[in-house]
């Protein structure tokens, strides 16, 4: 017995699943997690030595590699000082600051503790400010595990195939109205019927939970419009996108200005760290200068702002970074398509910027229904076979393939060897 495999009975005995979170459960691939030890750039070390080129990367926050000495350093430095005052900071301003640079739409930010928060909250403001409690949102997006939120959700609840959680009450998600990706019909569908009362459309502006699917040309634009024509608000959940796809994330690759955005992970650096903000209207309704009320004892946590200074400051100071690990991604990519198209399958594989999905389905995905043709059991064969061959995957067909600065040509080559020996075997 390998000692991830004894830990892993331990963790059953004490943690629900063996998990701290179901995504990083792998029983959909018939398998036990590898506990992990250390990682370093772009591999990861399990507790028996074995070490996997990752391409999870912490579920995306770790986009220069694991463990940047600028990060670790930063880091080091702020728990010289203290590692939590409940109290106002210089490092929560200058984080602030940075991110109303770094994304023009952001006027103003509010730090929270994580992505799931960072949502729940901007759905609040949104709902404060036009006085309206419907929201749209759309089938395969996941904005973290809030109440209202766990409405045909992607990520771990699709790969579970819950389709709604228990314990959630009929009236925190009565109000959550769920449309098509890349199917504007469907949300014209919910404005009309519910005219007046839809006080936000909420999405991903690049599906990133249910694999990756990327929005149709025109589809951001034309919610954009007619959110506005409407009196509702736009919110792009930007916590994968966010500093990912460019320093101003989905919304400055596709050219569309939501009136909120989200963030977590890249945000943070590695730390638990999430973030709301856009219009300074709307976001000079929260508490105290407002009546929309939202807070948090650890929120702008010293350490934590060291941490996602230091990354976002990286990303914004490196020249041509996003256009090198982009350049990087689509030849990674371009050359999975080849083996692909080797291979005779015709399985479908979606890219944008660092973010791609190889779906083992012959169906073009572009929202949950084709993302949901995939044939899981053959990802799970094929999860399998890349573990084995030290590359780590996320343990599930609905998610993303994160690649990070750190990668290198060799590291891919490996890769692209791993897969192929799948495909012919
Ligand atoms: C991960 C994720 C969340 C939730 O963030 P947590 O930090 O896990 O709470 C919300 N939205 C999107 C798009 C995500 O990918």
């Amino acid at each position: 017995m390998t000692k991830s495999e004894r830990l892993f009975q331990e963790a059953l005995t004490c943690i629900p699943g063996g998990v701290n979170s179901p995504v990083r459960a792998f029983g959909s691939v018939g398998a036990v997690p590898r506990f992990m030890e250390k990682a370093q750039g772009a591999y990861m070390t399990d507790v028996d030595g074995r070490t996997y080129v990752d391409f999870v990367g912490s579920w995306g926050p770790m986009i220069l590699g694991h463990n940047h000495p600028r990060v670790r350093e930063a880091v080091l430095k702020a728990c010289e000082k203290g590692l939590s005052f409940g109290a106002a900071t210089e490092a929560e301003v200058d984080m602030a600051r940075l991110i109303c640079q770094m994304v023009p739409s952001i006027e103003m930010v509010r730090m929270v503790n994580s992505g799931t928060e960072a949502v729940m909250s901007a759905v609040r403001a949104a709902r404060g400010f036009t006085g309206r409690d419907k929201i749209i949102k759309f089938a395969g997006c996941y904005h973290g595990h809030s109440d209202a939120m766990l409405v045909k959700a992607g990520s771990g609840v699709m790969t579970a195939g819950v389709p709604d959680s228990a314990g959630v009450p009929g009236g925190c998600s009565q109000d959550t109205l769920t449309a098509i990706y890349n199917d504007m019909q469907s949300v014209e569908a919910l404005f009309e019927a519910w005219k007046g009362e839809i006080g936000a459309v909420i999405l991903e502006p690049v599906g990133a939970n249910m694999g990756v699917v990327p929005p149709a040309e025109g589809f951001l634009s034309r919610l954009r419009k007619l959110c506005t024509d409407n009196g509702a608000l736009l919110i792009f959940d930007e916590v994968i996108t966010g500093f990912r796809l460019g320093r101003d994330g989905a919304q400055g690759y596709y050219g569309v200005t939501p009136d909120l955005t989200t963030f977590g992970k890249i945000i943070g650096g590695g730390m638990p760290v999430g973030a709301y903000g856009g219009r300074r209207d709307v976001m000079e309704l929260i508490a105290p200068t407002g009546p929309v009320y939202q807070a948090g004892t650890l929120s702008g946590n010293p350490v934590a702002m060291a941490a996602g200074m230091a990354q976002l400051g990286l990303l914004q100071e490196t020249e041509d970074f996003y256009e090198k690990l982009n350049e990087k991604s689509r030849w990674f990519f371009d050359r999975i398509q080849e083996l692909i198209e080797k291979s005779g399958r015709g399985y479908q594989l979606n890219r944008v910027g660092s973010l791609g999905c190889l779906f083992f389905t012959t169906e073009p995905v572009v929202d949950y229904a084709s993302a949901k043709t995939s044939d899981t059991k053959e990802f799970a064969a094929y999860f399998r076979h890349m573990l084995e061959a030290g590359i780590y995957l996320a343990p599930s067909q609905f998610e993303a393939m994160f690649l990070s600065a750190a990668m290198t040509e060799e590291d891919l080559e490996r890769t692209l060897t791993a897969m192929e020996r799948f495909f012919d075997r």
